[in-house]
C-alpha cells in the first residue's frame, strides 16, 4: 500500500453504493500504472438529503474526484461550478473532477455506451436503427449518444410519456438532429428491422432476473444485443440473444468505458483498459 499523506482521494457516492465495483477496478489501474501513491478510490453511502454538505466536503478537502451513481447523478448538479455541454445535454453528471475548489461536472456514461458498440459493429453507428428499451437514466445517456453519433433512434418504453419526455429532450439537445421515436412495449415485434437492440430497464436484474424485456422470436442473429443491465453478467436477455445468434455486448462494457473515461479526467493519465476489465470480469 502506497498511500500517504499526499494521496488524493476519488470517491464514488451512491444510495445504495456498497455493491459498486468502480474502487476495485480504479485502486487496480492506480496500481498498474504505478500512480497508487498519488490516487485513492474509496465509496460512501451518502443520502439525497445530505448531498450539499459533501459537495463542501470535497472542496474543503480536496478531494480530486467524485463518482455519482444513483440517486445523485441529477441532484448534484447545482452544487458545481462548472459542467460539460454533453453533460448538460443529456442532463445528468457521473464524473465531478476537483481543480483546486473548482467543481466541473461531466458524463461519460454516453462514452460507456458508443464504445462498445462502436467495436462491436467495427464501425460507426452512423444510419444505424438502433432500439433503446426504457426511458430512465440510463437510457438518457445511451440515447444521447446513439443520437449523437447520427443513428436513427427508438425509444419502447412501459410509460409512454417517459419516452416522450427523454426523446423531446434529447431532440432539443442533439447537435445532428436525427428524429428519435417512441413505440411502447407492445410494439417490440418491429425489432428485426433494427440493427442494435439495447436494454435500458431494470428488467434482468434483482427481483426481475429470470425476466427479458425482449422476447427472443424477435432477435436475430444480424443483431448486436447490448444489456446495460450488469449483474448478473448472464443475463436471460444475453442468453437468449446468443442463442439466436446475434452479438452481444454485456453491462460491464458500459461500466467499464464509462470507469476508462472518468479514470482519464481524474489523473490525466490514460487508462490501461484491459486491467479494468479484468477486475469487473473475475
Ligand atoms: P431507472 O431510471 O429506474 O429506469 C428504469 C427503466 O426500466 C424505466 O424505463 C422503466 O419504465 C423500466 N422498467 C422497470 N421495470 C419495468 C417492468 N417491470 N416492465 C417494463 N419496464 C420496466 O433505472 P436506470 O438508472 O435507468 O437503470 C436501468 C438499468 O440500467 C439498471 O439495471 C441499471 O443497473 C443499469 N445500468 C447499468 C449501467 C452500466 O454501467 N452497465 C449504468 C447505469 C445503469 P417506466 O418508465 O415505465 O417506469
Amino acid at each position: 500500500m502506497n498511500i500517504s499523506a499526499k494521496t488524493k482521494m476519488c470517491i464514488i457516492i451512491g444510495d445504495p453504493v456498497e455493491h459498486s465495483l468502480s474502487p476495485a477496478m480504479h485502486n487496480a489501474a492506480y496500481e498498474h500504472l504505478g500512480i497508487d501513491d498519488q490516487f485513492v478510490f474509496t465509496a460512501a453511502h451518502v443520502e439525497e438529503k445530505d448531498i450539499e454538505t459533501i459537495v463542501h466536503a470535497v472542496r474543503s478537502m480536496g478531494i480530486r474526484g467524485l463518482t455519482c451513481t444513483i440517486p445523485h447523478k441529477v441532484s448534484i448538479i447545482k452544487y458545481l461550478n462548472s459542467i460539460d455541454p454533453i453533460a448538460e445535454k443529456i442532463g445528468a453528471v457521473n464524473t465531478v473532477v476537483n481543480t483546486q475548489g473548482h467543481l466541473k461536472g461531466y458524463n461519460t456514461d454516453w462514452l460507456g455506451t458508443i464504445t462498445p458498440l462502436e467495436e462491436a459493429l467495427k464501425g460507426t453507428l452512423q444510419n444505424k436503427k438502433v432500439a433503446i428499451v426504457g426511458a430512465g437514466g440510463a437510457a438518457r445517456a445511451m440515447a444521447y449518444g446513439v443520437i449523437e453519433k447520427g443513428a436513427h433512434l427508438t425509444v419502447f418504453n412501459r410509460s409512454i410519456e417517459n419516452a416522450q419526455d427523454l426523446v423531446d429532450d434529447l431532440n432539443k439537445a442533439a447537435s445532428t438532429p436525427t428524429p428519435a421515436t417512441v413505440k411502447p412495449l407492445d410494439a417490440l415485434s418491429i425489432l428485426p428491422e433494427f440493427d442494435v437492440i439495447i436494454n435500458a430497464t431494470s428488467i434482468g436484474m434483482g427481483e426481475q432476473k429470470d425476466e427479458t424485456p425482449v422476447d427472443k422470436r424477435f432477435i436475430r442473429k444480424n443483431h448486436i444485443v447490448f444489456d446495460a443491465v450488469y449483474a448478473p453478467r448472464e443475463t436471460r436477455l444475453i442468453q437468449e440473444a446468443r442463442e439466436q445468434g446475434a452479438t452481444t455486448i454485456y453491462g460491464l462494457e458500459m461500466l467499464l468505458h464509462q470507469g476508462a473515461a472518468q479514470f482519464e479526467l481524474y489523473t490525466d493519465h490514460k487508462a490501461p483498459v484491459e486491467v479494468m476489465r479484468s477486475i469487473l470480469y473475475t
